[in-house]
Order: C-alpha cells, then structure tokens, then sequence
C-alpha cells in the first residue's frame, strides 16, 4: 500500500497494543495525537487505515468550517475549544518549527430565516451561544442589506450572524501534522483492515482484533473511528449504531461578477449553503431524496446542481446569475439517525469498546475536543476536561436524543 507515492506497511510490528484505533483519518489521528503526546500516558497505539491515500473518507471530502452557532452549550464550547486550537496551532505542537500556523478565516456563518419560528429559534441559540461568550448577533432583512448588500432579502425575517471565531479553516493541515506528530510521538500506523473482534466469555470486552492480512493482536481497549463504515466495525464488537452514509454534494464555482467582499458561510432557507473559498466560492447541499448509500458510492449528480444548488444561490445573490462550475465532489457524512450528534466515549457493556462516531455535517471542527476527550478516557478512566457524556451510547439505549437544532 502506498501513500504520496511511499511505501505504508501492511504488517502491525507487535502482537499485543494497549489501544488499537480502527481508521485513520480525521478523528483517528486526532485520538491517537492526544494519546502520543499525553505525557500521562505511556501505553501502545496502532491506527489501521485500510486507505492510506485517504480518497474516499469524509475527511477528503469535507468543507473544513467551524461555527459557534450551536443551540447546546456543549457544542459551542466544543467549537471554542476548536477555534483556539487551530489559532495556537504551532504552540500546541511544541512550537515545532516545521508547524505552519493556521488562520481560522473568520467571515462567519449566515443563518437566513425566512419565517418567524425559524427566527425565533435562532434568537433562542444566540441567547445560548452568548452566555458562552460567543459573537452571535441577530440582524433584521434591513440589517444583514446593510453589511452584506448582494443578498437579495425580501423574503427574509432574520439572520444570525458571527465574525468571532467562525468561518473557514484549513482541515488538510491539521490532520497531516496531527497524523504526522502522532507517528512521531510513537503511534505507529500500518495501511491494513480490521475484520473481526473476539470478545471474552462474558461478552464484556474485546480481546483480540483480526486484521484482513491475517494477523490476529490482542488490544487493551479499540476506538471505532471509521467514518461512514463506523456500523461495520461496531459490529464486529456485536453493537448496532445508528450511523449511515448519505452523499452530500460539494460546488466550487467562479463568479463573472464577484463580489466585493467575503461571503459568509450562508445558510439559505432552501437548504443550500454557499461561501467564499479563495477566490472562488462553495456551494453544497444535500440531495432531496437523502437516503443511506452504499459506502462506495461516490458518483456525482449534476442535476442537482442544476437544479438545485445554482438556482437557490442566483436567487438569494442575484450577482451570482452568471456562474462558473470549476469543480465538484460528492463526499458522505458518518450520518447519525438518531439525533445527528457525536456518539462518544464507551460501549455501555462492551466496557473496551470505544466510540468516536456519528459526527455528522460538523464533525470536522469537533475532532479537537472528541479526540482529546477519549485520550482522556483511555488515559485516566473519566472526561477531564470538557465533559462528553453528554455524547454517551446510552442516551441511545435510553432513547434520549441530544437536541441540538443547528444541524446543516
Ligand atoms: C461534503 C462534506 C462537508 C463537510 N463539511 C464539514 C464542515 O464544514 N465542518 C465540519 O466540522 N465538518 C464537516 N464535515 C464532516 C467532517 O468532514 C467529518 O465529520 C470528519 O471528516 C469525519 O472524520 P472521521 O475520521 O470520523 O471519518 P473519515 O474521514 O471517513 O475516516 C474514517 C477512516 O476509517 C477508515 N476505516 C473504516 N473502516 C475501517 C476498517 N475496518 N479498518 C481500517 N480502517 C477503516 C476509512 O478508510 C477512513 O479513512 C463534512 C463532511 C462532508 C462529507
């Protein structure tokens, strides 16, 4: 297997690893970051990656945003923690040189309403999003005119709007160096797949994992970080998970006018986004018919940008009328049906079976807090920083959803 043209071996150099982490892109490499770099902790990690060119996972595909404007005060705090992250970036690693230093490009996300309960929800969020001590601010049709005169809001009762800590930043970076330094502090990866668990007499904990090149390793705890695929290996443990994949098409498109200043991420009552990317811009929706595909599909539909995406975006900035497609891809969300949150931390019986799952459309700027959070589980047995529980397997036992109502 090889990635960037090297060599990535196939073969674990152990038989035994104190946590065996089951994918390695975005929130694997997160996990096994904190892990490595926690001084507290001085167990073994494995991350198998059965892609090592990464091309097909949701990290690939993602469209790297970060936002405040949660209705829950633990995914604004979540976010917050995320944007000092990615602005102390080089800090947080050491203050190692080779380490770029990322912008988090804050021109904000745009919440349109275009009727009262919509508006009144968003009130009710900046309300949570300020005690937090986010820059959320409501805007009148008048308002929102005034900063922004290219939207078209005759049709619009309000917008929520930040430009403290939201808006764009470079995902790609952070989870090479987080891959990269992870590799570095002693977590090795191997370009392989795991295909079976055994579990103990009692049904209580995984022993062994079974890799598709035969060998067989036996694991202190596992961490299910495998995207869209995240039921295929809880299965494996004998747990079902409430997580699919469902396409989600992502736009980039030239302007013949463009506009005069940055476009805040903009969430249009239609269900199509759009922002500033460069000096282009990005549009993206889901498809209207949003059901589970097969994990890999990847096959692009243009009608829906026909049909869809471009007419919902030159009806809210008429400026946008003559447009320029230049690129496209089709990426999955790991798609949580029951409430469309993390699913984090340990199996409710499974007690070495550990979820970092179901992160949904915004799961990209969770993966700070959710990979630390775990570390933190593994290493001292609780949650030591920002409580997760929150994100717990049982809510879905219980039948407890998370209510978040921001969800894109
Ligand atoms: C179009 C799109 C736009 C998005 N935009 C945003 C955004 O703006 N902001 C935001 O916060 N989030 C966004 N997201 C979500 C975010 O990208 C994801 O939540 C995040 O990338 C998930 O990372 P992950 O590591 O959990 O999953 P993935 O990136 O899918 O990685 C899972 C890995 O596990 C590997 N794997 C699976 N099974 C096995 C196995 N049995 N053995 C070994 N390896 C295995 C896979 O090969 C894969 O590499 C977006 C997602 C998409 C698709």
């Amino acid at each position: 297997m090889t990635m960037n043209g090297k060599a990535v071996s196939e073969t674990p150099k152990q038989y035994s690893y104190d946590v065996v982490i089951v994918g390695g892109a975005m929130y694997g490499s997160s996990v096994a970051w904190f892990l490595a770099t926690n001084p507290d902790f001085d167990g073994s990690i494995l991350v198998v990656e059965r892609d090592p060119s990464y091309s097909a996972c949701s990290t690939a595909h993602t469209n790297s945003c970060m936002r405040q404007q949660f209705s829950r005060e633990i995914n604004v705090r979540i976010s917050q923690f995320a944007a000092e992250f990615v602005k102390n970036f080089r800090e947080n690693l050491n203050n190692d040189p080779r380490v770029p230093e990322l912008v988090l490009q804050s021109y904000g996300y745009m919440y349109l309403a275009d009727n009262e309960d919509f508006a009144d929800a968003l009130r009710e969020s900046q309300a949570v999003q300020a005690s937090c001590g986010a820059g959320t601010k409501i805007m009148t049709a008048e308002e929102i005119k005034r900063d922004y005169p290219f939207y078209k809001v005759d049709d619009i009762v309000a917008g929520s709007h930040n430009l403290v800590d939201e808006g764009y930043f470079d995902g790609g970076t952070l989870f090479d160096w987080w891959r990269r330094s992870a590799k570095e502090h002693g977590a090795e990866y191997i370009g392989n797949e795991v295909v079976q668990m055994e579990l103990d007499s009692n049904g209580t904990r995984i022993q062994t994992v079974t890799l598709k090149s035969g060998e067989t390793l036996s694991c202190g705890a596992v961490v299910n970080a495998s995207g869209p695929r995240a039921v295929l290996t809880s299965r494996m443990a004998g747990i079902e998970l409430p997580v699919e994949p469902r396409k989600r098409y992502t736009f980039i498109f030239d302007a013949e006018h463009p506009l005069d200043r940055d476009l805040p991420l903009t969430i249009d009552p239609s269900g199509v986004h759009m922002r500033t990317d460069g000096a282009y811009y990005l549009g993206g929706c889901p498809p209207d018919d949003d059901a589970a595909v097969d994990y890999d599909d990847h096959e692009q539909d243009f009608s829906i940008w026909e049909e869809k995406a471009w007419p919902a975006i030159a009806n809210r900035i008429p400026q946008f009328e003559a447009i320029k497609l230049i690129n496209s891809w089709v990426g999955h969300y790991a798609y949580n049906t029951f409430d469309h949150n993390l699913i984090l931390g340990k199996h409710t019986k499974v007690g070495n079976f550990i979820f970092a799952n179901g992160d949904s459309g915004h799961g990209l700027q969770q993966s700070p807090a959710a990979g630390r959070g775990i570390a933190e589980l593994l290493t001292y047995g609780e949650f030591r920083t920002l409580d997760l529980s929150p994100f717990s397997f049982e809510r879905i036992e219980n039948n407890e959803p998370f209510d978040e109502k921001a969800i894109i």
